[in-house]
C-alpha cells in the first residue's frame, strides 16, 4: 500500500477482474487464488504471447515474403516452446509435457493467418510504421501511480509518432473492427498510469490480437478514462471489505470460488 493511501493498492488485473464478476475481486483480495488451470488453450495463449513479442525482430530481420515470415514464425515459435516451462516454472511444475506439444501445435496452427496479416499491414502502413508500432521501448514495464492508488504492468511500451503509448498483447479473438471493450479499458488504464508517470497526455494506445498478427491503435477518449476511474472506485470498496452481489454468469462454472461464494452466510462467515 503506498504510504500516502489508507486503501488497498489496486492492479489493473484488478480492473479487469472486475469487469468479469466484482465477487471474484473480492475473493482475491481476502486471499483466495484465482489459478487457472492449465490446459492446451491456455498454452496456446501463452506461446503466441511470446511469439508477438517476437514480431519486430523478425520482421526487421527477414525479407517481406510469406515464405521467410512464415519460416522465421515457426522458429520462434519453437525456440517459445523450448522457454515456456522456464519463465512459468510454478504454472507448469505440475503439467505434463503432452499439454505443451499440444497448445503448440495449436498456435503453431495460426502461423499462415499471423503472416498474411503482418505482410498485408506492412503493404498498407509501411514496413517502418508497422515495425514503430510493434517495437518495444521497453517490455513489460511496471507502472504505478500514488494518485490513482493503482500499478499495472503493460506488454511493452512503444514510440510511436513521437508519443511513448502502451501496448497491450490480447491472446484471444479478435472482432472484426476496433478492440473488444474490455481491451479498451486495459488500454485506457494504463495509458492513465503512463500520463502520471510522465505527466504528459497519452492520447492513443496500441492492442496487438497476437493469434492474428492484427495490431489496433485506440484513440482513449474521456469515456474510457472515466469507466476507468469509476471502476478503480468500486473495486477499491471491494478491497477495503465490500462485498459485492453474486450474480449467476458463465464464469461461474469454471469459477474456483464456487464453493464459498455459492454457500450460505453459514460457510461464508467460516472464512470471513
Ligand atoms: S462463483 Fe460466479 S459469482 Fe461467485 S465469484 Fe465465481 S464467477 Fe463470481
Amino acid at each position: 500500500m503506498p504510504a500516502d493511501s489508507q486503501n488497498p493498492e489496486m492492479s489493473v488485473s484488478d480492473l479487469l477482474l472486475y469487469t468479469g464478476c466484482p465477487r471474484q475481486v473480492y475473493f482475491v483480495s481476502r486471499g483466495f487464488e484465482l489459478i487457472p488451470e492449465m490446459s492446451t488453450s491456455r498454452i496456446e495463449r501463452m506461446l503466441l504471447k511470446e511469439l508477438a513479442l517476437t514480431y519486430s525482430e523478425i520482421l526487421n530481420k527477414c525479407s517481406l515474403n510469406a515464405d521467410s515470415l512464415h519460416c522465421e514464425l515457426e522458429a520462434a515459435l519453437t525456440q517459445a516452446q523450448r522457454d515456456l516451462p522456464l519463465l512459468f516454472p510454478g504454472e507448469f511444475a505440475s503439467s505434463g509435457k503432452d499439454i505443451l506439444v499440444e497448445g503448440a501445435a495449436r498456435a503453431r496452427a495460426q502461423i499462415p493467418e499471423i503472416t498474411a496479416n503482418l505482410l498485408k499491414a506492412a503493404e498498407e502502413y509501411g514496413k517502418d510504421a508497422l515495425l514503430a508500432a510493434l517495437t518495444p521501448v521497453k517490455t513489460e514495464p511496471l507502472l504505478s501511480s500514488g494518485k490513482l492508488n493503482l500499478k499495472g504492468v503493460p506488454s511493452k511500451l512503444v514510440r510511436f509518432e513521437g508519443a511513448l503509448v502502451p501496448s497491450v498483447i490480447r491472446p484471444g479473438s479478435c472482432p472484426i473492427q476496433g478492440v473488444w471493450a474490455s481491451d479498451r479499458l486495459h488500454a485506457a488504464a494504463f495509458v492513465l498510469l503512463l500520463e502520471a508517470e510522465s505527466g504528459e497526455e497519452v492520447p492513443f494506445a496500441f492492442v496487438e490480437y497476437a493469434a492474428f498478427g492484427l495490431v489496433r491503435k485506440v484513440i482513449i477518449r474521456s469515456t474510457d478514462r472515466r469507466e476507468v476511474l469509476k471502476i478503480c472506485r468500486r473495486v477499491e470498496k471491494i478491497k477495503a471489505g465490500f462485498m459485492p452481489e453474486r450474480k449467476e454468469g458463465k464464469l461461474c462454472k469454471q469459477c474456483n470460488f464456487l464453493e464459498p461464494c455459492g454457500s450460505g452466510s453459514s460457510l461464508m462467515s467460516k472464512f470471513f
